[in-house]
């Protein structure tokens, strides 16, 4: 045995130091140190025990300590203290009870004790107590406040869950039942990612790493997919928590997928087509521009078309409006049956569709499409057995990848659908740079020549009409020209099918007339007795409709009061326009013969009228089409055409012009013919009306007259 061990022992304090030692130990500890007698009476304490009994008390100081004892705690006690037995020296405890002090409040006690009875110089049970009473409430309050947060927790509406190291430890009722499970085994099974839904699951890890390393995180939303295969539309918020002594996640999951269903059925409303159920406008426009901002990131092509049904409003005009909605249903299902399900069929409105389809393979596969569309209405829509054939006129507009706006997508695609209108409908076209220029150039244009008309910028040119056998001339044609302040004199071809299509022609075309029939008044003298002189003024399809053309016309005539002895007033119309609605043609006509005009057809041979036709129709004369006179001398067909022409208008008492004479050679053939008048640049150009002065007084020279 060593010597240090040994010094340390407290025996080998000497007897000085061990009753100093015990002399502080007892003035100053804290813990109660007594010797109580077998019947419970204090016979010594320190001065942490005299405080606690009040001892100055004398009363007090004479109570035996088990009377201070509560009653439900006393007999744990005493059983406890007699199980010390008679063995000098053992000890029981710590024991915990209630005692009451002085002021009659209770404290819990945590004593030992150890007997000395038998020990000569004390004679007496040597207890220790501490007063606990802080510690023991925290204690209960701790007890009682995890069993009430358990009851919570247990009967809670709301499910939670613990998991520790990716494993479902803990799940509440509510829990279980929402993850389809009976009991947390069934959870714990699989790693909890397991019952995230697989789109989720990134999010899910993203979400939750923070709270695994003991942080803070918001609330994220996650498609669940419980053990019996339901989606759920869960918030879910992790807390991190000690769970058995262990870090752990504590999950409080909310099912919202009613209110998701809610929000999506209302979402559905607001975005869908009532009628058809196809997304609408707004929702096919925000499908757009997700998809123009995705092609911008990843690449990728975007193809957008613009269905338009040809003349639906006449469908729905003549029809009930019913039948104009099962037709619509009819066309939806159609067109959305040609899609794959990853495109976006919508109704932009009335009776316009749009598609979007992203990452379609290349420009070619752009007339697929196109045909797609056109043949999905090949066969008829059956409404209450009967057949309506629907035909569609698409535009199609595809994102080049550059800075496009969805708008903009769109308004090419529609763009390129009047484009297919124009061309016949029943068509779809594609559209390119050139064409929206066009568009653009065509809206300026149309208001420049607005302003034009109203500000005096037209001009009236007149050609001559020279009868081929005497080179008199026996008439002219109204030409137009827009003396435009910048451009210049602009000829008819650029401005005329803008005026027709904006309308515009009816404004132009009733100036024209005005200022012809001004012209002829200033002309009348000029005409010796019993010469007559043809005004030709062009009428084109819009205003042959306007109901208001003739009560203009004869304002116009009346006004102008010509000596219709000497001047005469001619209106050409095409063949087309006759053809449109002859019997409504017919009545036109005359209306205009009651009025002393007389009636050209315009560009004959272009159109489609048989000369069956043409017998109904009150005409003065014909006018072959340059495209034929052209072919005099170099194409034989076209003089065949020509010389039948001619042969068979005489025989209907018709008068046959030779429009676009520039040669001697077409000139001389059409005499051979027989062609009655001839108009073209080999006598003159159109020109302003004072040239036509000198014209009308003197004859042309014809070649190879008096042969
Ligand atoms: P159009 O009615 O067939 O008029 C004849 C066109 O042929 C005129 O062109 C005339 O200048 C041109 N022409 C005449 N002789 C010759 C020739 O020998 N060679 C060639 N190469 N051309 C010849 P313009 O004046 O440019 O008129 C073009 C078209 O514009 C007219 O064709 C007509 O359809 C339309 N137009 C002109 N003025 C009016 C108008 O006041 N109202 C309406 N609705 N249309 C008009
Ligand atoms: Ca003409
Ligand atoms: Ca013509």
């Amino acid at each position: 045995m060593s010597e240090g061990p040994d010094n340390v022992m407290p025996e080998n304090l000497d007897v000085e130091k061990r009753a100093a030692l015990w002399d502080a130990l007892s003035i100053h500890s804290t813990d109660i140190i007594s010797l109580v007698s077998t019947n419970g009476k204090i016979l010594w304490t320190t001065p942490s025990g005299a405080r606690f009994f009040d001892l100055e008390d004398a009363n007090w100081k004479m109570k035996p300590i088990y009377d201070l004892i509560h009653d439900d705690d006393i007999k744990r006690v005493k059983r406890e203290f007699y199980s010390m037995g008679e063995t000098m020296g053992s000890i029981v405890g710590p024991v915990t009870f209630r005692i009451k002090t002085r002021d009659g409040s209770w404290r819990y006690m945590e004593s030992m004790a150890c007997n000395l009875l038998d020990s000569p110089s004390v004679e007496a049970i040597l207890s220790i107590s501490r007063d606990v009473t802080d510690r023991q409430v925290a204690l209960m309050e701790l007890e009682e406040s995890e069993s009430r947060y358990r009851r919570l927790v247990e009967r809670s509406p709301e499910s939670m869950a613990v998991y520790r190291d990716q494993h479902i430890i803990y799940a509440n009722p509510a829990g279980l039942r929402l993850l389809g499970a009976s009991n947390v085994e069934q959870l714990s099974r699989y790693p909890i990612v397991q019952l995230v839904h697989p789109e989720d699951r990134e999010l899910a890890r993203e979400a939750f790493s923070p709270v695994e390393q003991g942080q803070e995180m918001n609330s994220v939303e996650l498609r669940l997919v419980s053990l019996d295969a339901q989606l759920i539309h869960a918030e879910i918020m992790g807390i991190p928590i000690i769970y058995d002594g262990e870090p752990s996640v504590q999950l409080l999951v909310r099912d919202v997928t009613d209110h998701k269903r809610a929000k999506a059925a209302l979402e559905y409303q607001t975005l869908h087509d009532p009628l058809t159920g196809l997304p609408n406008r707004a929702l096919f426009m925000d499908r757009v521009a997700q998809a123009l901002n995705r092609t911008q990131r990843i690449g990728g092509h975007l193809i957008v078309m613009l269905a338009d049904i040809d003349r639906f409003k006449i469908v729905n005009d003549s029809l009930s409006h019913t039948v104009g909605d099962h037709i619509l249903v009819g066309v939806a299902q159609r067109l959305r049956a040609c899609f794959r399900p990853s495109d976006t069929v919508a109704r932009f409105g009335g009776d316009e569709f749009v598609v979007l389809c992203e990452d379609t393979e290349d420009l070619t596969s752009l007339g697929t499409l196109g045909e797609r569309l056109v043949s999905s209405l090949e066969e008829p829509i059956v409404v209450n057995n009967e057949p309506f054939h629907i035909s569609l006129s698409v535009g199609i507009a595809e994102s080049t990848g550059g800075t496009l706006r969805a708008d903009d997508l769109v308004r090419d695609a529609d763009t390129a659908m009047n484009r297919a209108k124009e061309r016949g409908r029943k068509r779809y076209e594609i559209f390119d740079e050139k064409t929206g220029t066009e568009v653009a150039g065509k809206l300026q244009l149309e208001s420049a020549l607005r302003h034009g008309i109203s500000h005096g910028e037209l001009r009236a040119y007149y050609q001559p009409v020279v009868d081929a056998r005497t080179g008199v001339v026996t008439g002219c044609e109204a030409l137009v020209r827009w003396q435009h302040p910048e451009q210049g004199l602009i000829p008819p071809a650029s401005f005329i099918p803008i005026a027709e299509d904006s309308g515009l022609i009816v404004q132009l075309g009733t100036w024209m007339f005005a200022e012809a029939c001004r012209q002829a008044k200033e002309w009348e003298e000029l005409i010796p007795e019993g010469r007559v002189f043809k005004i030709s003024v062009n009428l084109s399809a819009r205003q042959f409709l306007d109901m208001g053309l003739l009560a203009t016309v004869k304002d116009i005539l009346s006004a102008a009061n010509l000596d219709t002895n000497r001047m005469h007033m001619v209106f050409e119309v095409t063949e087309s326009m006759l053809m449109a609605d002859p019997d409504e043609a017919v009545s036109i006509l005359n209306a205009f013969r009651n009025l002393g005009i007389s009636i050209a057809i315009d560009d004959f041979g272009t159109g489609y009228s048989s000369f069956s036709h043409l017998k109904r129709f009150p005409v003065e004369s014909l006018k072959i089409d340059r495209s034929f006179i052209i072919g005099i001398g170099a194409d034989n067909d076209d003089e065949a055409i020509v010389s039948a022409v001619v042969q068979l208008a005489h025989a209907l008492n018709l008068q046959v012009i030779a429009e676009g004479v520039e040669t001697t050679d077409q000139l001389l053939k059409l005499r051979q013919m027989s062609c009655d008048f001839i108009q073209g640049y080999y006598f003159a150009k159109p020109a302003p009306a004072d040239e036509l002065y000198s014209m009308i007084e003197r004859p042309f020279e014809v070649p190879g007259l008096g042969d």
